[in-house]
Parts: structure tokens; C-alpha cells; sequence
């Protein structure tokens, strides 16, 4: 590492300024035990499936390999709105980087492998729910094509730790598990702004020059900062454009959950919606603000972005970025529009379509249909529907409450209006609907679902469990059918809890 760094190896907790890491190693379970392993990750980084104790014994933390060098960075972040200071990996320890055939660098990082300096009052642990949940949704999500940080295995470690389970007020042992999580940087937001809180410019240049050279080399020239905080621009609101695609939501997009390469990270107390609701947070400490409510993802995008810019005001000139900032919108929505003309299966976006499009965000927002069934649905729908019934029939399986007759007839007036456009398409009905498949998934890991699947993976059975690393796989295809179905009457929508 050039970077200044703490080497004590102490791993007490407190503030640590003048470092960008504190050397942290791991520290050692009862019992580590391979629960899950992605091939397709492993194939990618040219990792073999670990077979012995010892190399099982690397993914719990219970041995550092001597090529490594663990350390736990130092961040800071903006939290529901207001600054919280210095955070850092409290729970996640990075063991070093691989580099692939390709030459493409990963870094490799355990989470929940014991304390570190930045743990605060925390046991630096996690317990088998919230490791599978980041396991099996960063693996999902890799699959549906949204850019995000990588699983590479699950080791449960034998050991208890003790839960607050803050929605019911009673502490818990639950069973202590580590996921071994990947990806080109886990930086974020927060890592420049502790750097520009601190006033140490110095060492907030070196990080932006290195995060430059090393994961945008194509930027250079003077004016390099404002170039890059654009292309962390545009990539942030792809990514808000491949939530709101997919029904993603996040629920904690603080900003030291905001990577500086546009991937998913932090795998919380996230959730896809069910019922197509704009305010629906599966976060219980979002409540009642939902500040991290579905479709306020965007604009907190653009909040966040705000941060990071503060953060480099000491490097660049504050109108530039200032200016940056304001081009996010147009760039959101001009994605936004190109992703929902795939979704409808348009052959492009006109500007008169942009009206149709703002009409199925309302008309969904009032009924609230199951999102992913809803535009499954479509696919298939007729080209001729005579009367509201008829539409309200065809989406049947959708709703989950039935919609009002003056529901039934605005959507019935926005089918109408959809199939009216559809005839102007200059691709065909069958390209059309490939469009549509490959934009609307079919099958997405329902919070139902990884609910059900931890509580027979804790009675141990994994039935599920291996079930849905299969059907994640394929998340556009119809061959897992037995999960295409509304979310049963038992699971209420409502906010999951994750630590
Ligand atoms: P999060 O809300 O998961 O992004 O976490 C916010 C901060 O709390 C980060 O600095 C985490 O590293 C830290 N943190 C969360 N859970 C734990 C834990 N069990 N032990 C130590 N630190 C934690
Ligand atoms: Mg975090
Ligand atoms: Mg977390």
C-alpha cells in the first residue's frame, strides 16, 4: 500500500485521522463451514472451489494467506441526511486484491470477520440472515444486469451472536456466517468526504488521482477531477435507472453506500417491491421519512452526488462542479426514458412517448399491481381490448386488491393508448416482445422468498436455499415458473429487517 495507512494492527476502536486503513486481521471462529460458493464468480476470478479445511479456513477469517495484507479502510458518510463522521469497514476486512488472466483486478473482502478499529460499539460480526441476503441478492442482481459487487462464498462459523431484534425489542443469539465479497473497489463516497472533512487535501488528491489512474485511465489532462466526478455522474444514475427497472430498493443509500463505480453495494435491508409503490422503504429506521423510499432512489442519487462534490471542492473549481452536478437530471431521465421504451418495447423513445411513459408510472403507482407480473403480463397482452373489463381480466393475476372502476378505466384509457403506439412501432410484434423479455424480469428474489429460505437454511435444510441460486441465474426465462407468482396473502409488503 503507498497510501498512509495504520500499521499497529490495533484493532480498539477510534478515530484514526492522517490513515486511509487500519491493518486489521480477521479474527478466528469456532467452526468455519462452506455454505455456498459462486462458480460463476469463481470461473470469472479463476478461483478454484476450495476443498480442504484450509482453504475454507481463508473465507472464515481463520487464516490469512501470506500474499495478504488485511486491512479495514477508513470512510465517513452522510446518514439520512445528516453527517455522521468517521464510519469505515466496522465489519468488513479486505484481505488483498486478485488478479485475474485478464489482468483485471478484484479485491476480496470478508464481512463480518470480527472487529476493527472502525466497529464503533459493534461486534463486527453477521449473523447467517443478513449473509445470505448479500450473498444471494448481489449474486441475483449480477445476473438481472445490474452493475454491483460480487459474492464469491458463504461460510457459516459455528458461532452465535447476539442480535437486537430492534422491530420486537428482544435481544437474540442468531448463527454467525461471512461472506467473502468482490469487486474491482469497494470506494465510496464516504472515503473522499472524511478526506475533505478532515482537511487532509494531500492525501484526498492522492486518492482521487489513484481511483483516476486506476479505474477511469482513459481521464487525464487538467481538467481530470470534474471529468471523472461526470462519469461518477452518469454512472450513478444508470444505476437509479437499473433499480427502478428492476424494482430494486436499496433502503440505506447513505452516502458511504454509494459506490464511486455505480455498482449496488452494501446489501442491507434492501427488498424488490411487490405492489408497484413509489413509498414503500423496506427499511424500518426509514420510518416514518422514507427518505429511502423506492421512487425517491433518483433524487437521492442527485443528494448524494451533492456530497461528493463538497468533498472535492478542495480539488476542483466549484462552479464546474456545481454545474456537473446539474447535468444528473437530464442524464437520469433521458436513461430513464430509453430503459422504459425497452420495458414497453418500443422501437425508440419519441418525445410524445415520454407522456405514455409518465402514464404507466401513475396509473401502476395508484393501482399498485405486482410490478414483475404486471409487465409479464404485458408482454403477452392482445392487440385488441374492447372494454375496461377486459384489460382489468387480462392483468388479473397483478393486482393485489381490486382496482377501482376509475381505475379500471384509466387503465384501460393507457392500454388503449399503449396499443395505439405499439401499431407505430417499425419493428415487429415478435422483436417488440424480445425487447420486452430481455428488460422485464421474470423472476426476482422476493423478500418472501429469502425469508422462507433462511429459516430452513437455520433449521438446516437448504432445499430453497439451492433453488433459488438456480433460478437467480436466469432471471429473464420462464423456467423457474414455480416462483412466478404474486407474493402470498401471509407476507405483507413491510420492512425487513437485515443487521
Ligand atoms: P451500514 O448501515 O451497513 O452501511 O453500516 C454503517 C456503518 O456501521 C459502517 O461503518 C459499518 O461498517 C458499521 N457496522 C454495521 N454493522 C456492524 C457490526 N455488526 N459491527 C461493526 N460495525 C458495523
Ligand atoms: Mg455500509
Ligand atoms: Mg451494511
Amino acid at each position: 500500500q503507498h497510501f498512509p495507512g495504520d500499521e499497529s494492527g490495533d484493532l480498539r476502536p477510534r478515530q484514526t485521522p492522517g490513515v486511509l486503513y487500519s491493518k486489521a486481521i480477521p479474527t478466528p471462529v469456532a467452526q468455519p463451514t462452506l455454505l455456498a460458493w459462486s462458480e460463476d464468480l469463481a470461473e470469472k476470478l479463476g478461483i478454484r472451489k476450495p476443498e480442504g479445511q484450509e482453504d475454507i479456513d481463508i473465507l472464515g477469517g481463520n487464516r490469512v494467506a501470506d500474499s495478504m495484507h488485511p486491512y479495514a479502510a477508513c470512510y465517513a458518510g452522510h446518514q439520512f441526511g445528516g453527517w455522521a463522521g468517521q464510519l469505515g469497514d466496522g465489519r468488513a476486512i479486505t484481505l488483498g486484491e486478485w488478479e485475474t488472466a485478464t489482468g483485471q483486478s478484484w479485491e476480496l473482502q470478508l464481512k463480518g470477520a470480527g472487529p476493527t478499529p472502525y466497529s464503533r460499539r459493534a461486534d463486527g460480526r453477521a449473523v447467517l440472515r443478513s449473509s445470505v441476503r448479500e450473498y444471494l441478492m448481489s449474486e441475483a442482481m449480477h445476473h438481472l444486469g445490474v452493475p454491483t459487487t460480487r459474492a464469491l462464498s458463504l461460510v457459516s462459523t459455528g458461532d452465535q451472536v447476539l442480535r437486537d431484534m430492534f422491530y420486537n425489542g428482544n435481544a437474540a443469539y442468531e448463527p454467525g456466517a461471512i461472506v467473502m465479497r468482490a469487486a474491482p473497489s469497494f470506494l465510496r463516497f464516504g472515503n473522499y468526504e472524511l478526506l475533505a472533512a478532515r482537511k487532509e487535501t494531500a492525501n484526498l488528491q492522492q486518492l482521487v488521482d489513484w481511483t483516476i489512474s486506476r479505474y477511469y485511465p482513459h481521464i487525464q489532462g487538467e481538467n481530470r477531477v470534474i471529468d471523472w466526478y461526470k462519469e461518477v455522474i452518469a454512472r450513478t444514475a444508470d444505476l437509479m435507472v437499473e433499480w427502478m427497472r428492476v424494482g430494486f430498493v436499496h433502503g440505506v443509500m447513505n452516502t458511504d453506500n454509494m459506490s464511486v463505480l455505480g455498482l449496488t453495494i452494501d446489501y442491507g435491508p434492501y427488498s424488490f417491491v411487490d405492489d408497484y409503490d413509489p413509498d414503500f422503504t423496506p427499511n424500518t429506521t426509514d420510518l416514518p421519512g422514507r427518505r429511502y423510499a423506492f421512487g425517491k432512489q433518483p433524487s437521492i442519487g442527485y443528494w448524494n452526488l451533492g456530497c461528493l462534490a463538497s468533498a472535492l471542492l478542495p480539488l476542483a473549481d466549484k462552479d464546474a462542479l456545481v454545474a456537473a452536478l446539474e447535468t444528473y437530471k437530464d442524464t437520469y431521465w433521458q436513461s430513464y426514458y430509453a430503459m422504459m421504451g425497452k420495458k414497453l418495447g418500443l422501437d425508440n423513445v419519441r418525445p410524445e412517448d415520454v407522456q405514455l411513459i409518465t402514464r404507466f408510472d401513475e396509473t401502476l403507482a395508484s393501482i399498485k399491481p405486482d410490478m414483475t407480473i404486471f409487465y409479464q403480463l404485458l408482454i403477452d397482452l392482445p392487440l385488441y381490448m374492447g372494454t375496461a373489463e377486459e384489460v382489468a381480466k387480462h392483468f388479473e393475476d397483478s393486482f393485489y386488491q381490486e382496482p377501482a372502476p376509475n381505475e379500471k378505466e384509466a387503465l384501460f384509457a393507457l392500454i388503449t393508448s399503449y396499443l395505439e403506439r405499439l401499431n407505430t412501432n417499425s419493428i415487429t410484434r415478435q422483436a417488440s416482445q424480445e425487447r420486452m423479455r430481455a428488460s422485464n424480469p421474470r423472476f426476482i428474489l422476493r423478500n418472501y422468498l429469502l425469508h422462507q429460505a433462511i429459516e430452513e437454511l437455520e433449521r438446516g435444510e437448504q432445499q430453497l436455499f439451492v433453488k433459488l441460486q438456480q433460478a437467480m441465474k436466469e432471471p429473464y426465462s420462464d423456467t423457474f415458473d414455480e416462483f412466478f407468482a404474486k407474493r402470498p396473502d401471509w407476507a405483507t409488503q413491510k420492512a425487513g429487517c437485515s443487521m
